[in-house]
């Protein structure tokens, strides 16, 4: 027994960021084991607290290497140091978790099967061996299986499964990696894995992971209970397989994702950097947009028409098992859900609506509480973008430089939702939820919000939502803020697009804001999308746009860019006949009457509606299949192809300013029409917006005196727009913010509303 004496010293240290539930404890307290020193570590509240007692050198040791080292799924913030008395104390204990009711709860994110365990499991001498839900203190599911904070065992779906003497020994073991691993289950006393046919029926088989991959290599299409939901799959190899899925799951061009068995067998079929790599294999294990290599192909319509292809490495020990089984053959891997509808999670849900997609079930008795799809990730050039923030990161706060006077919800948009909870300077930005135009979503959105609230144990006071009227977000807001009295703010989609920005960057303003996408509502009345705001989180100003053109047959011009680029050749007095030659000659007079009676068709400056114009009037495609299609097919066609040369484009001198593309509308015209290549016409187009962005953001900055240019949107998961504008940008001597936490779509949107609350309550 250590004695308090002189030349002991003792320090409280509060460690916050994501460090519950990703083997902070057990890391501690081995550490303190390496270094001689006592004293005890706990959960409490989000963060770790730590009481560390030794010789001054020892303490100072332990401090350095808890950062340096922390276990892989953790994130630190920040850790607070305090002086304490030493106390007589011979060990370094692990103190249970506190239920107090202090704010500031942490859930961390699902972490990937870490490489130890997944040697554990290929070795058939271990107590671990061949157990698809092996897993340790630094690994496996956390936000998928909690059902209530702090995070420990028996409040995890966890619960119905009772350690075995050999698991408990292990958890009790602080030489273990499985000490205190809350997770920690084998064959014994664990989940159990389940396969049956389309109807349910159980298959007694005790070697369902090999019976399954039979099954896969035969052509058959299965469902498999995963770890944020279920995955319909098939042979990726397979145009007869992948094409019935695409049949029964009504997804006729969406691309599939796909999971390959190794980063070897990635590296063999894509082309991929090193930073790619970091991503594929980290932690988290996102789908990495890959670019495809043309000597070994899948499937054909994988992702037709597109040069990457999304791909994950297994992120689950029973995904290992099953890659292994299928000796290697890549998967496709895609959401259990037919159409537009939410990915499955709930047995019973599986069990109603799956059938009718798969063959099979690959399944187990471990209860999923949150859905979490899989996160989405591109790479342009070593800078990242987020297409989806969802499994894996979801719902680790995010640390923000503005503070929620009142716990807020923030309820995003309209597609590609997901909210946000601010509460003091954090923001807990939810998993990816889907499009709120169908009816099954719009019931996730609202018991997801219900869980959030109860798991993190905030009570809003303050929602923020969309300025649209009509959107389903704004809708829930309106209706609840009546039924519980609480106060509704609405925000700009653009504004928030910016603050969005900012406050991923740990800024508040003022900065350009360049926010180009798709549709969002103007306080005119008009489509915005092609916005250049000078601002900051409080207020912003529309300093110049895209000049309007008129969207013939509203939604409808979305779904046939056809029509926008019929819109943009009249503005550009281009006979319309003439370059859409593809196109009905009736259909095109029934459009141009709409536009001249101004019949169903609203004005629109978005930027993604002229991308969609500019893809079809070279051919690409007049109908898309899904929301983004063409301008993705028009950015693979100018990857194809470096080329010098840009369009021009005319400025007004107007307040705000207002680009016409005019000239550029014309000019492609005359390109398509004398055949030149189209791959070197998509690239200038994409220079041709990379300059007028640089163009206007000098004019905006003569005028403001702003030197940063923040970049939001979902053009910006437009990786060669991003690139070239940055680049330009960064030239001209701006500083140029990128989003790198959230994504710059609308999945990022209630971010950015969280900030113009709190910063509009000042
Ligand atoms: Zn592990
Ligand atoms: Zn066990
Ligand atoms: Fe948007």
């Amino acid at each position: 027994m250590l004695s308090p004496d002189a030349q002991l010293i003792r320090r409280g240290l509060r460690v916050s960021g994501v460090v519950q539930g990703v083997g902070f404890r057990p890391f501690a307290h081995s550490l303190a084991r390496d270094h001689g020193v006592t004293g005890t570590v706990s959960n409490r509240g989000g963060a770790v607290e730590i009481e560390v007692q030794g010789t001054a050198q020892a303490v100072a040791a332990f401090v350095d290497e808890l950062t340096r080292r922390a276990p892989t799924a953790s994130r630190i913030d920040r850790v607070a140091i305090v002086e304490l008395m030493p106390r007589t104390e011979s060990e370094f204990a692990i103190h249970e978790s506190a239920t107090d009711e202090s704010p500031g709860i942490a859930i961390a994110p699902d972490v990937a099967t870490c490489p130890q365990c997944l040697a554990d499991v290929d070795d058939a001498s271990s107590h671990w061996g061949r157990y698809p839900f092996t897993s340790c203190s630094g690994c496996g599911p956390r936000f998928t299986v909690v059902t209530a904070a702090p995070y420990d065992r028996e409040r995890t779906t966890m619960r119905p499964f009772p350690m075995c003497a050999a698991c408990h020994a292990d958890y009790l073991d602080p030489a273990s990696r499985r000490f205190h691993a809350q997770t920690i289950a084998c064959a014994q006393c664990g989940p159990k894995l389940a396969l049956g046919n389309a109807d349910g029926k159980p298959i007694d088989s005790p070697v369902q992971i090999s019976q399954a991959a039979t099954w896969i290599l035969d052509g058959k299409i299965g469902t498999l209970k995963g770890i944020g939901g279920f995955h319909v799959f098939c042979d990726a190899t397979n145009l007869t397989a992948v094409t019935e899925l695409r049949r029964r799951k009504r997804r006729d061009e969406k691309p599939l994702a796909i999971m390959v068995d190794s980063l070897a067998e990635a590296k063999r079929r894509f082309e991929i950097t090193p930073a790619e790599e970091q991503w594929l294999t980290s932690s988290a294990r996102p789908i990495v947009l890959l670019r495809k290599r043309r000597e070994i192909p899948l499937a054909a319509g994988i992702s037709a028409g597109l040069a990457h292809t999304g791909v994950m490495l297994p992120y689950s020990a029973l995904h290992h098992l099953l890659l292994k089984a299928v000796r290697g053959r890549p998967l496709v891997m895609t959401s259990g859900n037919a159409a537009q509808e939410p990915t499955a999670f709930r047995d019973d849900e599986a069990q109603a609506r799956l059938p009718a997609i798969a063959d099979f079930f690959l399944t187990h008795n471990r209860e999923i509480v949150s859905r979490c799809d899989d996160s989405v990730v591109r790479l342009a050039g070593t800078q990242h973008i987020f297409i989806r923030r969802s499994r894996g990161y979801a719902p680790a706060p995010l640390v923000v430089p503005f503070r929620s006077p009142a716990p807020t919800l923030a309820l995003g948009a309209q597609l590609k939702s997901a909210f946000a909870l601010g509460e003091e300077n954090r923001a807990i930005v939810s998993h990816h939820i889907g499009d709120l135009d169908d009816f099954e979503t719009l019931i996730d959105y609202g018991s997801s919000i219900a869980h959030y609230e109860r798991l993190f144990r905030l009570k809003p006071q303050v929602l923020i939502h969309d300025l649209h009227p009509d959107y389903a977000s704004t809708h829930y807001a309106m209706q609840r803020a009546t039924r519980e009295r609480l106060r509704a703010v609405a925000v700009q989609h653009h504004h928030a697009h910016l603050a969005s920005c900012l406050v991923d960057n740990n800024a508040v303003g003022p900065a350009i804001g360049v926010c180009f996408d798709g549709t969002g509502y103007g306080p005119d009345g008009a489509i915005w999308g092609g916005e250049f705001l000078v601002g900051d989180c409080r207020i912003a100003q529309r300093a110049a746009h895209l000049k309007y053109v008129p969207m013939p047959g509203g939604e409808k011009a979305i779904r046939e860019p056809w029509r926008m680029a019929a819109a943009y050749l009249t503005q550009a007095g281009v006979a319309a006949e003439e370059s859409l030659a593809a196109i009905p000659a009736s259909q095109l007079r029934m459009v141009a009457q709409m536009m001249n009676q101004q019949i169903n068709s609203p004005p629109t400056s978005s930027a993604g509606r002229f991308f969609d114009a500019m893809a079809a009037l070279l051919g690409i495609r007049h109908v898309v299949a899904y929301e983004g299609q063409a301008a993705m097919e028009l950015e693979a066609l100018a990857l194809t192809r470096e080329a010098g040369g840009v369009y021009e484009f005319t400025l007004s001198e107007a307040e705000p300013l207002v680009i016409d593309f005019g000239p550029t509308v014309r000019a492609v015209a005359e390109d398509v029409r004398q055949k030149r290549e189209s791959a070197l016409i998509a690239r200038r187009i994409h220079r041709t917006v990379a300059l007028m962005i640089e163009t206007v953001c000098r004019r905006v900055a003569d005028r403001s005196g702003l030197t940063t240019v923040a970049l939001s949107g979902g053009v910006f998961m437009n990786a060669l727009l991003l690139e070239e504008t940055h680049c330009r940008l960064a030239q001209a001597g701006f500083k140029v913010l990128l989003h790198t936490r959230v994504p710059p779509n609308d999945g990022g949107i209630s971010l950015g509303q969280l900030a113009v609350g709190a910063a509009q309550s000042e």
